[in-house]
């Protein structure tokens, strides 16, 4: 399996700036001690990917610097020209991920999970939506025609929900907190609304129940997985209370319940927002230790349809 770092196109942020950019690259020197061989840099999503999830005008807009001063504010980043590379590179990210899944069984972006980006404007730190981006361009190359999406990052989907909620062939699953940002809530096509302090055991039997629903329902070809950290008990902006363990046993029952049912995964980081930065880098990375745990074993051979198929016919 393949994992994708995107932190070499930096996204560049005044002083104080809230969005904590320096995970990015203290994930991926983690992750490129253990997986050294794995590490790849995405190719940037082209227009024609793009504007199969957005307005064409819209992308045009971003890429020229001619966004509205509103529009910018609502993004929450400075435009520059390095912040549509960055983007680009981040939605490619997230594409390139769904092949690796698609060829191994699993792939990873270090970023992504940009769920707030709607179909003609980007909002909380999203510019394009990767995990619509990828789902379509993923469909449009044949190579999976149902793509389920897992977004347990502690903010709702709205984007995603707005972009693709209503597409029969892409099923949108959201897990988080009730009295989180974006306030104005989308209809994905499973909305799970938790809580404030919920904590690990109502988490995971919650996500027991659900993520069995979406699987029967949607039949996947590929899925795509938004390992949000900000569930996290020590988030700034999430209310949930999940711990780091509570988060691994989430990461776990996610990876194998998709791998046991054939499906290939692609993972993205989503948010986190801990007062401590190496404490949203220690949640993503052990996300992708346990990615690679299971990437190691899962399709020996290389062609993860095969062993899919070769699997299910053993296990029946
Ligand atoms: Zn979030």
């Amino acid at each position: 399996m393949l994992i994708y770092a995107t932190d070499h196109f930096v996204l560049p942020l005044p002083p104080g700036h809230r969005f904590p950019m320096a995970k990015y690259a203290r994930l991926r020197e983690r992750v490129a001690a253990i997986a050294p061989d794995r590490m790849r840099e995405p190719p940037a999503a082209t227009d024609e990917e793009l504007a199969r999830a957005h307005d064409p005008a819209y992308v045009a807009a971003v890429t020229s610097g001619t966004l509205a001063e509103s529009a910018i504010r609502r993004i929450g980043f400075p435009w520059s020209p390095a912040m549509v590379e960055r983007s680009r590179r981040s939605a490619g990210a997230t594409i390139a991920a769904c092949r690796s899944a698609l060829e191994y069984g699993f792939g990873v972006n270090l970023a992504g999970g940009t769920h707030h980006a709607h179909h003609d404007f980007g909002c909380g730190f999203c510019v394009f939506n990767d995990a619509a981006v990828a789902a379509r361009a993923m469909q449009a190359e044949a190579l999976a025609a149902r793509v389920l999406i897992v977004d347990l990052d502690v903010h709702q989907g709205d984007g995603t929900a707005a972009i693709v909620g209503h597409d029969p062939s892409i099923h949108t699953l959201s897990i988080h907190g009730r009295n989180n940002f974006p306030f104005r809530k989308r209809s994905s096509r499973q909305d799970v609304e938790l809580d404030d302090g919920t904590c690990d055991e109502v988490y995971l039997a919650t996500l027991r129940v659900v993520l069995p629903l979406a699987l029967a329902a949607s039949r996947p070809h590929l899925a795509i997985y938004l390992a949000g950290a900000d569930p996290y008990v020590g988030d700034r902006l999430g209310r949930l209370a999940l711990s780091k363990a509570g988060l691994a046993s989430r990461d776990a029952y996610v990876l194998d319940t998709l791998h046991a049912a054939g499906v290939p995964v692609a993972i993205a980081m989503a948010g986190g927002y801990a007062e401590d930065v190496d404490d949203v880098v220690d949640i993503h990375f052990e996300t992708v230790r346990l990615t690679l745990e299971r990437g190691a074993v899962a399709c020996p051979h290389r062609d993860v349809a095969s062993c899919h198929r070769a699997g299910s016919r053993s296990s029946r």
